[in-house]
């Protein structure tokens, strides 16, 4: 299936063509380099004219492309280089900052460094321990949290990479503080989730001169890992090297009173399979030796490139992260793509070139969006690297300022999975970066909101559905998708969406945690309206960005926002609403039981005294009914309902209900009969579990709400199995 696709035309001329906007990024630069290829040209110019006769214009041509593309190829990235400042003033307090010299061995897959941390105590408290975490020795045996636990991403090792001792590792061989003390035998593993002592993911530092309160302190060190083959997320396959959660990397320490602290304290867990990551904010500046042959991208942004004896060290600096990972491949083709300001750069394999738009419109198209709905990406700098298919393993996965999105030649047009994963990752860029929850403990934070994100800016901006498929008439969007998803778990009342990330059921890990909570989420828009949510996410955002929040502070921003627009009652209804749909596991299914039309009887005998008693008559007069209709609460979650009731003679009323009471019973009395009744009408209350009982219509209609909704969920299931492999 893979390989060189019948997409594929690599044109000579695709780096002139493609990265001739690059630098033109500001008026500077313009002039410059139109000054600059100018007098090259003239330059050129003059030498030609005296050299060359008749077939001048063939030569000229011809060298004037041959130097302008080299030109380009050299100033591109000087004039990139130069575009790119360091922010004048902070974003976040950068409490955890790194700078690092990485040296890479393509032969044995390691890297050799020297890092230097500087941690700024955010607490009043004097700390005598630094806890790092060293995700790689998670590939170190068969024996760690993570290679024992069951995991919702297989993580069952090659039989052949066991033959062959084929493991990745990570040792800190020295540590010393700034006052010269080795610190390097004052370090052990430790386990603080499960007492695993296989379990390396974890090493504590003691130090022998505490950090004291708001202090900034220093450790020196140096480290070698052997990288992993490529496997969930990180590791080398062949020549191609994905380098995340791959370096010493300093816990979050978290003062009395943030999130569940009651007392100031490290938050450093080990790595589980299930779960990610969390970390704290700083700056990076990186070095990275590589053979001069490979192409790199990483978090943040060139700050410049030096080569010797066939290596170069790319020299990289990111700002107000909480991460940095990087890649490196010799195939790689960089296109670059300017959005107001931000310079989207995709490091994309040659096999997969054609579909580079895919990739550039959708991050247009969620940057667009986040600077309308949130605010504007603040960083200069957003990579994307989408992996060769022997890369895959690198997933579809958010690192600060850099992502992966995996695309296959020939994939088609009306699959949207390209689209879906840029605009996903991206979107944690909001949430997994700049909130920067924990997602370890509280993984629905990000990928939740993420999930509920993804699907909102997919419905706007491929309106014709994630799954489009124009010949079968198949239109699917991308929310009706992602509930589809959260529906098909085998048992979403398994956890609550506040529960630990490692504690969750991983067969419904992600029906649970992105499924539940983007449904309870668009629920939630559904019931205060879309710009009262609007206001809500901007409140949450521009409160807690660079500070990690936990639920309760976004359950705080709901209970502000929500009085200033609704009475008291409904403001206490969606405090117990966001206690379910977080904490509690109850499910949401309202249904129509029954219509129910009966002819009213003219009055017939004794109604007044017995001796005047009615009989029939040849009028009648109107013919009147007694209309009903039932309803039932099937779950235990309680949401107010609209509902719909259609009459014989065209009439739609629409009617509420608060959803409380177990059956609901309303009656209609006239010349109109009911027709079909419908609950949730538009569709505010995706979290019902049941779409098909939502509607009873009396006769039998194949073009009912009914039969669409059947037809839906029945594509939902099938795409959605088809597709879980990929996103
Ligand atoms: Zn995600």
């Amino acid at each position: 299936m893979h390989g060189v696709s019948f997409f594929y035309k690599k044109q000579p001329t695709f780096v002139v063509v493609y990265l001739l906007p690059t630098p033109l990024y500001s008026t500077i630069n313009k002039i410059i380099f139109s000054a600059f290829c100018l007098s090259l040209i003239i330059h050129f110019q003059n030498i030609t004219n005296a050299t060359v006769n008749v077939t001048k214009d063939f030569f000229l041509s011809f060298f004037i492309k041959k130097t302008l593309k080299t030109v380009l190829l050299i100033a591109i990235p000087w004039l990139s280089y130069a575009q790119f400042q360091p922010f004048p003033e902070a974003l976040s307090a950068r409490n955890s900052s790194y700078e690092m010299q990485i040296k890479l061995d393509t032969k044995k897959h390691q890297v050799k460094a020297t890092q230097t941390v500087t941690f700024i105590n955010p607490s009043d408290d004097t700390i005598w321990t630094m806890p790092f975490h060293l995700y790689y020795n998670a590939f170190k045996n068969n024996k760690s949290t993570f290679n024992t636990s069951a995991s919702r991403i297989p993580i069952s090792k090659p039989q052949s990479d066991i033959d062959n001792g084929v493991w990745g590792w990570i040792k800190v061989t020295n540590i010393q503080d700034k006052n010269g003390n080795d610190l390097t035998q004052n370090s052990k593993y430790v386990q603080y989730d499960d007492g695993n002592k296989n379990d390396h993911t974890v090493l504590e530092v003691q130090l022998k001169t505490p950090i004291l309160p708001r202090a900034t302190y220093q450790l020196e060190m140096q480290w070698q890992s052997q990288i992993p083959k490529l496997f969930i997320r990180t590791g080398y396959n062949k020549d191609f090297y994905f380098m995340a959660q791959w370096y010493p990397k300093l816990g979050v320490y978290e003062p009395a009173g943030s999130r569940f602290a009651i007392e100031g304290a490290w938050n450093c867990h080990q790595y589980h399979p299930s779960t990610e990551y969390f970390g704290e904010f700083g700056v990076y500046k990186i070095a990275l030796d590589v053979p001069s042959n490979y192409t790199v991208g990483a978090s943040g942004f060139l700050l410049k490139k030096e080569e010797k004896d066939n290596r170069t060290v790319h020299t990289y600096l990111a700002e107000d992260v909480i991460d940095f990972t990087w890649s490196a491949n010799p195939d790689f083709v960089e296109v670059i793509k300017k959005w107001k300001g931000v310079t989207i750069r995709l490091l994309i394999r040659p096999e997969h070139e054609h579909y580079q738009n895919r990739f550039l419109d959708a991050a247009g198209h969620a940057l667009e969006f986040f600077e309308s709905y949130i605010e504007k990406y603040p960083y200069p700098t957003l990579t994307i690297v989408s992996p060769p298919f022997y890369g895959l393993a690198a997933g579809a996965m958010e690192y600060p300022t850099l992502i992966t999105a995996p695309t296959m030649s020939g994939f088609p047009m009306g699959i949207r999975t390209t689209e879906t994963l840029t605009i996903h990752e991206l979107t944690h860029q909001y949430f997994m970066q700049m909130l920067a929850t924990n997602e370890q403990e509280e993984p629905w934070m990000d990928e939740g909101f993420t999930a509920f994100f993804e699907a909102k800016i997919m419905d706007k901006y491929y309106p014709d559905g994630v799954v489009s498929l124009d010949y079968w008439n198949i239109h699917i969007l991308s929310s009706a998708l992602r509930r589809g998803r959260f529906l098909a778990g085998n048992n979403i009342k398994s956890n609550a969406v506040s529960d630990l990330g490692w504690m969750i059921n991983p067969e419904n890990f992600s029906q649970i945690v992105y499924g539940k909570t983007a449904i309870w989420l668009q629920t939630l828009e559904g019931l205060v309206g879309e710009k009262v949510m609007q206001e809500i996410i901007q409140a949450y955002f521009s409160r807690w960005k660079f500070k990690h929040p936990g639920r309760q502070d976004f359950i705080d921003i709901v209970n502000e926002v929500i009085p200033k627009h609704f009475n008291k009652s409904f403001a206490n209804y969606i405090q117990y609403f966001l206690k379910e749909a977080i904490f509690g596991t109850a499910v949401c299914d309202y249904a129509v039981h029954s219509i129910e039309n009966k002819r009213v009887e003219a009055s017939l005998g004794f109604f007044k005294n017995t001796e005047n008693a009615l009989t029939p008559t040849e009028d009648l007069g109107e013919i009147n009914y007694e209309s009903q209709f039932t309803l039932y609460r099937l779950g235990e979650f309680i949401i107010p309902q609209e509902v719909a009731v259609t009459f014989d003679n065209g009439d739609v009323e629409l009617t509420s209900w608060d959803g409380k009471s177990r059956t609901y019973n309303a009656k209609y009395e006239g010349s109109r009969q009911i027709v079909s009744v419908e609950i949730d009408p538009n569709f505010k209350i995706p979290l019902d579990k049941n779409l098909i009982n939502n509607s009873y219509t009396v006769t039998q209609q194949s073009t009912g709400i009914t039969s669409t909704f059947t037809s839906m969920v029945s594509w939902l299931q099938h795409t959605m199995v088809s597709l879980s492999v990929l996103l």
